[in-house]
């Protein structure tokens, strides 16, 4: 097991490369003990959107911290957190009406799962039998055990099949790169999606199946893989015509991060539960939390049973106060307008510079959410094989001093279904002047990790 950070235990596929040992941040650079100054076109990961050195967020949590630092959830609340659950209910404009508020993205679908799963029993006529998932290939929803089981991540996820609960299956993502056949509209394809969807429900049985989980953008393991236009209301309806639940998952793909507060805002759908995470804090504090919509709400309320569930850290006081400060933030100035515009100039400088690239296979992505795709071959599409590790060869020269920039980097997570890829989502906060620095350095990295890979001729 490669231990590549001092006293870390953690995957060689988490900790690929020695870790950085950060000394300052200062806007969308991160300063490094050993000179280097780090552009994040990453957000870390889809986190950071405010950048690093806001000092209205940073003041709020100090406001918080030197006055109420902690407190337990079940006995107090803050303002903080009362008027971060009331922005976000808000921001769904009347379609969610209450908000959990917890500390990561895999703690958050944990809860939607359990909610889910709540609300079958609280029905007048309960529904317990109903505790089956459904997922989506190529998906990651978090590496907590319940998290675990929606997720297609391999190298995550084998090592744990044994304590994993096998409560869910997969379906097709929707990616119009991987999915869409030669030959077929997007109204065929989305057909096909939503009847592969229809036999999963048959199969399992209607009435065992919980909720379908997606990431309405998907992330990650995926790539950006798009929703094309009438998938999602198409997928709803199978839930629907199965009394089963929709549970968008936005951790990564959320809070403006594609141009619209709520992703699902620009798919006519409107999730039952959702969840959301990263960009919510900004990675200021950790913060996540999920969204519930008046018909759950009203299960629980009609059944006079509380949710069983409890973590010392929800709603904690501090994360909550970086969280509404954040989000006042975007709101404010309108930062969500400014992530489209940004996210145009981003689009058309990736397509430009990469898609003719010969080993370019894919740009896609919306807003400030963008992946690159690499292939052997455009015409087949077949990925680089695994062990080339090509995702990791192109972070960790992006990370090396001349080159300074950081990019998410993954492989898919296994293969024959994306290849190698990484994400460009940079803090909302870029200036056209910061994407083409990004542009310029990541063509760099990719210029030079292939040269040295056909010197090497180790493919
Ligand atoms: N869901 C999605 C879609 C994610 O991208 C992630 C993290 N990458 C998670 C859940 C888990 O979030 P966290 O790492 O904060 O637990």
């Amino acid at each position: 097991m490669a231990s590549t950070c001092k006293n870390s235990l953690l995957y060689k596929n988490f900790h690929r490369h020695p870790a950085a040992l950060l000394e300052s941040t200062s806007g969308i650079y991160l300063q490094t003990s050993d000179g280097r100054n780090i552009l994040d076109a990453t957000s870390g990961a889809a986190v950071a959107c405010l950048g690093y050195s806001n000092k209205e967020v940073q003041q709020a949590v100090i406001d918080q911290l030197t006055t109420v630092p902690y407190c337990h959830p079940g006995f107090y609340k803050t303002q903080s957190a009362d008027d971060l659950a009331d922005f976000l209910v808000q921001s769904t404009d009347g379609q969610m009406s209450k908000a959990v508020l917890c500390g990561s993205g895999s703690e958050a679908v944990e809860v939607a799962l359990k909610l889910a799963k709540t609300h079958f029993s609280n029905l007048a006529i309960p529904q317990p039998e109903r505790s089956h998932f459904i997922a989506r290939v190529g998906a990651w929803h978090g590496a907590t055990l319940g998290a675990l089981t929606l997720g297609d991540f391999k190298v995550r996820k084998d090592p744990f099949l044994p304590l994993i609960a096998q409560t869910s299956s997969r379906v097709s993502a929707c990616s119009t790169y991987r999915g869409l056949r030669k030959g077929e509209d997007e109204d065929a394809y989305v057909r096909r999606l939503a009847q592969e969807l229809d036999d999963e429900f048959q199969r399992i049985g209607p009435h065992k199946v919980c909720a379908f989980v997606a990431e309405t953008v998907g992330g990650s393991a995926s790539g950006c893989a798009m929703p094309v236009k009438g998938y999602f209301p198409a997928i709803k309806a199978v839930c629907e015509k199965y009394g089963a639940l929709l549970i968008l998952d936005e951790v990564m793909c959320g809070m403006g991060r594609t141009g619209s507060l709520h992703a699902w805002e620009q798919e006519d759908v409107v999730p039952d539960l959702l969840v959301v995470g990263k960009g919510l804090g900004a990675g200021y504090a950790p913060i996540s939390a999920v969204l519930v919509n008046s018909r759950l709400v009203n299960s629980f309320q009609k059944s006079g049973k509380s949710f069983a569930h409890g973590q010392t850290y929800m709603a904690h006081p501090q994360a909550a106060a970086a969280g509404l400060k954040v989000q006042q933030i975007i709101r404010d100035e309108d930062l969500v307008s400014r992530v489209k515009v940004m996210g145009e100039h981003l689009e058309k400088r990736l397509k430009e510079r990469f898609l003719p690239h010969p080993y370019v296979g894919d740009v896609r992505g919306r807003g400030l959410f963008w992946a690159i795709e690499f292939v052997m071959d455009k015409e087949s599409k077949v990925p680089f094989p695994s062990s080339l590790e090509l995702h990791g060869k192109m972070h960790s020269r992006g990370m090396r001093k001349g080159y300074e920039v950081a990019l998410f980097n993954a492989n898919g997570g296994y293969d024959g279904y994306a290849g190698d890829h990484f994400l460009i989502c940079p803090p909302f906060i870029v200036t056209e002047a910061d994407i083409d620095e990004i542009v310029d350095r990541t063509a760099r990295v990719i210029d030079d990790t292939f040269a040295e890979l056909a010197s090497s001729s180790v493919w």
